[in-house]
């Protein structure tokens, strides 16, 4: 599908609303504030629903402006940025009962649930689709838009560290800087600052970090049990999955977390070039990019670790 329609779609709809996934990164909300913008800038008005995420992305313009409910319910247009499935996307109600649906994301195991879907797996952001899709639309790139999509650029590459990074990445960035937007501002308030509780976890799954094939798989956990004890908020687990990563040696990172008290946790694996983890992801109902996926593993602790570390062994 192309940009021109999408334009037509946003141009034609009355009511329009952008929803993403469930605790929400800054690529997430980024894209959302900055696609709001965007529409914005069209002469329409948009609605963004998120139902939570951290506090530390309150920084964000127009942060105060994401709903939590909306009393539209049948929006003419519904837009989701940066969730692979339906399934994972929060308030999905809005984009179920919508007349028109388009999808924009950058996840190879995106499954295309839009009417109209926008995807490019070799993008390292969400935002940096945005930014492509401001340049053909001609829109003005605001210092808000910018600071927004900087957000989204910067988490999902960890700071320019991941890889996928490209010449348009860093193009782009300097575009961002001659506009008056402070990169390393928001690099401290995105992957410098971390909370209380955040600090808390990082103690704990420190302790209980345990090493596999001679050093090439670091596995980690937190429990719910945990959470309540450090009074942790929607968001305080993010980043604790990269800790392992930073080791010498290893390869994959696996860090779990158990879901409310269930019987389950949401796995979140991350890989240098050598290992496909949404391949290993897939293969328990969830998916990502290939060097950083998630999925939800039924079981405890003991018996979640056997299961990925087995999978994880066979990649290797
Ligand atoms: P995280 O480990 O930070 O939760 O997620 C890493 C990446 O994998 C993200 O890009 C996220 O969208 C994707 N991901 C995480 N969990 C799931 C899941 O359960 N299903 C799918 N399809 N993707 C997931
Ligand atoms: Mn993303």
């Amino acid at each position: 599908m192309t940009l021109d329609e999408i334009l037509k779609e946003i141009e034609k709809a009355q009511s329009i609303v952008i929803l993403t996934h469930e605790s929400p990164d800054g690529d997430a909300i980024g894209s959302s504030l900055a696609l709001k913008f965007m529409i914005e800038k069209l002469d329409k008005k948009v609605d963004v629903i998120i139902p939570e995420y951290s506090r530390l992305f309150d920084f964000l313009p127009s942060v105060e402006e994401i709903k939590e409910e909306s009393e539209i319910k049948n929006y003419d247009l519904a837009i989701s940025v940066d969730c692979a499935t339906f399934k994972r996307m929060a308030k999905r109600e809005y984009f179920d009962k919508a007349n028109k649906t388009i999808v924009i994301d950058h996840h190879g195991s995106n499954n295309m649930y839009g009417d109209l879907n926008y995807v490019n797996p070799v993008s390292p952001s969400c935002c940096e689709i945005l930014a492509g899709m401001i340049q053909y639309f001609e829109i003005d790139i605001t210092k808000e838009i910018g600071i927004c999509i900087m957000t989204g650029i910067i988490t999902d590459t960890g700071g320019f560290r991941h890889q996928g990074i490209n010449p348009e990445t860093f193009e782009f960035t300097a575009e961002l800087i001659r506009k008056g937007v402070n990169i390393p501002e928001i690099y401290k308030k995105t992957l410098r600052t971390t909370t209380k509780a955040n600090f808390e976890l990082t103690k704990r799954v420190m302790n209980r970090m345990e090493f596999f094939e001679e050093g090439k798989i670091a596995f980690t956990y937190i429990t719910s049990e945990d959470e309540k004890e450090v009074c942790a908020e929607p968001g305080d687990h993010e980043g604790l999955v990269n800790i392992g990563m930073d080791i010498e040696g290893v390869e994959v990172s696996i860090f779990i977390r158990q879901k409310d008290e269930e019987n389950a946790y949401k796995i979140s694996l991350r890989s240098f070039d050598k290992i496909n983890v949404s391949d290993i992801c897939l293969m328990f109902g969830g998916g990502g990019h290939p060097r950083a996926a998630g999925a939800l593993v039924q079981g405890d602790v003991e018996q979640v670790k056997q299961k990925v570390i087995k999978e994880v062994r066979k990649a290797l």
